[in-house]
C-alpha cells in the first residue's frame, strides 16, 4: 500500500493525525506540499507570512527526509488547479489513499471538495488544528454556539470527559534522504526574528510555561513586558498544534488547570477562544467571505476616508498608543492582543472605517495571519461578531495607553519623537512636545476621540432606527 500525505497548515511531524494514520498500518508513505502562489495573493496573506512558511516547509523537509519519506514541494497556481494535479500526482505514482488535515476556509474546503471528486482513491481527512473537533459540540437543539462562555463551558466538559490525545511523530520509514530545497515564489519579507521548525517552536513553548504561564493572567495585557507566548505564527502554520500546549501546561503543572482561577486557566482560556473562533468559521461560511456574522451590521454606514486609513496603517494617527503598535506590526510583523484591540477599536469605532479594511490590512501584515481568529478579533472589535465587544463600549485609545503601558515603555520603543516625553505626558503628549519641542514631528490627534466615540454609537443607534416598524 502506497499513501500520500498532503501537508497544508499542518507543518509538523509530531501530533499530526494525518501523518500518523497514514503510516499507522505499515504503508509506504510519501508527502507533498502544493504552494499555489497566486491563491496566497488573492487571499492577501503576508510576505513575512510567507517566508516563515518556506523556512517551515525547510525543516518539514528536513524531518521528513531522515525519517526516509520522500517530500515534494507541488506547484500550480490557484486552488482550482488543486485536484488535477493531485489526480495526475497520486495516479501516477500508484497511490492508494491520500492523508490530509482539515482546513477550515471556504476556499480549501471547496478544493477539498474537488479534490475528493477528481480522485479515484480515498480521502481521508482529519482533525488537526483543534483539540475538540469542529461541529462536535453543539447547543442542547444541535446548533453551534454563539456565545464564547458556554461554549468554553462545553469545551472544558469535553476535556473533563474524554481528555486529548497526543500523538507521536511516525517512525523511521527507510534510510535518510536527501532533503528537497525549499524554495517560493513570490514576495517574500525575511522572517528570520522568528525562528523556524517545530524544535523551534516547542522549546519557545516549554520557556513560556516555565517561565509566564503562572502570571500570564496578571501581566498578559501590558504589551511592554512580553508576557504572552508569542506563538501564534507556529499555531497559524500548524508548526505546533494545541494538543501539544495542552501537554506543556500539563507537563508544568502537574496537571490541566480545567476551572477559572487556577494557575496557568487564563491561558489555556486564549486556546479556548482559538477554537470558538474556528468552530465559528466551520459553521457559518460567510464569515470567509467577507461577511459580517450580525447581518443587520451590513448597513452601517461607514466613512472609508481613505487618507485617515492610511495615518491609521503608518502609525500617524497622533494616539501614540495606536502608533506604537501599527508601527510595530509593519517592522515586525506581529501585534500584542491587547494592541489588536485597541488599533482595532480606533479604526472602526474613532475614524469609522470598515472592519474589513483593518482585517484585509492585518492580514497583509501579520505572520501569525489566520483567517478565523482575525475575522473573530476584527468583528468583535468592531461589534458586528459574534459574542462582540458591546457596540457602545468603545476604547479610549489615552486610557488604553495609561493602563496598558504605563509609563510608555512600549510606546517609546516604536516611537521615536516620543522618546523623551516623561510618562506623565506620554499618552497625551502634544502639550508637553509644544512646550519642550517645538518642530517634534509627531502629529495632532487626527481625530477628537469624544466626538468620534458618540458618532460611532450614532451609528449603530441608526441600526435600531431601520429595524423599528
Ligand atoms: C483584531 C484582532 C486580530 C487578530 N488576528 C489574529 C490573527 O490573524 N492570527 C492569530 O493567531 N491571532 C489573531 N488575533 C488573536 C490574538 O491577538 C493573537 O492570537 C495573540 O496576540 C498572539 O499572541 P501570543 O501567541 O503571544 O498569544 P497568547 O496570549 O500566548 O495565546 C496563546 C494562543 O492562543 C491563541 N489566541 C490568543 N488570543 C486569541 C484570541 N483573542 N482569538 C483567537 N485566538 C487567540 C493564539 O493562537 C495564541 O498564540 C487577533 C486579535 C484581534 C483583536
Amino acid at each position: 500500500m502506497r499513501h500520500l500525505v498532503w501537508f497544508r497548515t499542518d507543518l509538523r511531524l509530531a501530533d499530526n493525525p494525518a501523518l500518523y494514520e497514514a503510516t499507522a498500518d505499515g504503508a509506504r508513505v510519501e508527502a507533498v506540499y502544493v504552494d499555489c502562489p497566486e491563491q496566497w495573493r488573492r487571499h492577501g496573506n503576508a510576505p513575512i507570512q510567507r517566508d516563515f512558511l518556506r523556512r517551515n516547509l525547510q525543516h518539514l523537509a528536513e524531518g521528513l527526509a531522515a525519517l526516509g519519506i520522500p517530500f515534494t514541494l507541488l506547484r500550480t497556481d490557484r486552488f482550482d488547479q488543486v485536484p488535477a494535479l493531485l489526480a495526475e500526482w497520486t495516479a501516477a505514482r500508484g497511490i492508494d489513499a491520500l492523508y490530509a488535515n482539515r482546513e477550515i476556509g471556504i476556499n480549501e474546503r471547496r478544493r477539498d471538495q474537488a479534490v475528493q471528486q477528481a480522485l479515484a482513491i480515498p480521502c481521508r481527512v482529519f482533525n488537526g488544528d483543534c483539540v475538540v473537533s469542529h461541529g462536535s459540540l453543539t447547543t442542547r437543539g444541535g446548533d453551534m454556539y454563539r456565545v464564547f462562555t458556554p461554549f468554553a463551558k462545553a469545551w472544558l466538559g469535553r476535556l473533563r470527559g474524554s481528555g486529548y490525545r497526543l500523538l507521536p511523530a511516525p517512525p523511521r520509514q527507510g534510510d535518510a534522504l536527501p532533503p528537497a530545497a525549499i524554495q517560493l515564489e513570490g514576495e517574500l519579507v525575511a522572517s528570520e526574528a522568528w525562528l523556524a521548525g517545530e524544535a523551534a517552536a516547542s522549546r519557545r513553548l516549554t520557556a513560556f510555561c516555565r517561565e509566564q504561564l503562572r502570571h500570564y493572567g496578571e501581566r498578559r495585557d501590558y504589551p511592554a513586558l512580553a508576557a504572552t507566548s508569542s506563538l501564534s505564527p507556529y499555531l497559524a502554520l500548524g508548526v505546533l498544534s494545541p494538543n501539544q500546549c495542552l501537554a506543556a501546561i500539563e507537563a508544568e503543572l502537574g496537571f490541566l488547570p480545567l476551572s477559572r482561577g487556577e494557575w496557568g486557566f487564563s491561558w489555556l482560556n486564549e486556546l479556548i477562544w482559538r477554537e470558538f473562533y474556528r468552530h465559528l468559521l466551520v459553521v457559518f461560511p460567510a464569515l470567509s467571505m467577507h461577511r459580517a456574522f450580525k447581518p443587520e451590521t451590513e448597513a452601517l454606514r461607514w466613512d472609508n476616508d481613505e487618507q485617515r486609513f492610511g495615518l491609521w496603517c503608518r502609525g500617524q494617527t497622533g494616539y501614540p498608543i495606536v502608533d506604537a503598535a501599527m508601527r510595530c506590526l509593519h517592522d515586525t510583523g506581529w501585534m500584542h492582543n491587547r494592541l489588536r484591540m485597541i488599533v482595532a477599536s480606533f479604526l472602526t469605532k474613532d475614524l469609522h472605517i470598515d472592519w474589513r479594511w483593518g482585517e484585509a490590512w492585518f492580514m497583509s501584515r501579520l505572520i501569525d495571519g489566520e483567517l478565523a481568529a482575525n475575522n473573530g478579533g476584527w468583528q468583535w472589535a468592531a461589534g458586528t461578531g459574534a459574542d462582540a465587544a458591546p457596540y457602545f463600549r468603545v476604547f479610549n485609545p489615552t486610557t488604553q495607553g495609561e493602563r496598558f503601558d504605563p509609563d510608555g515603555d512600549f510606546i517609546r520603543r516604536w516611537v521615536p519623537e516620543l522618546a523623551g516625553v516623561p510618562a506623565a505626558a506620554i499618552h497625551a503628549p502634544h502639550d508637553w512636545l509644544a512646550r519642550h519641542h517645538p518642530g517634534h514631528g509627531y502629529p495632532p490627534p487626527v481625530v477628537d476621540h469624544g466626538r468620534a466615540r458618540l458618532r460611532a454609537i450614532a451609528m449603530f443607534d441608526a441600526l435600531k432606527d431601520r429595524e423599528a416598524p
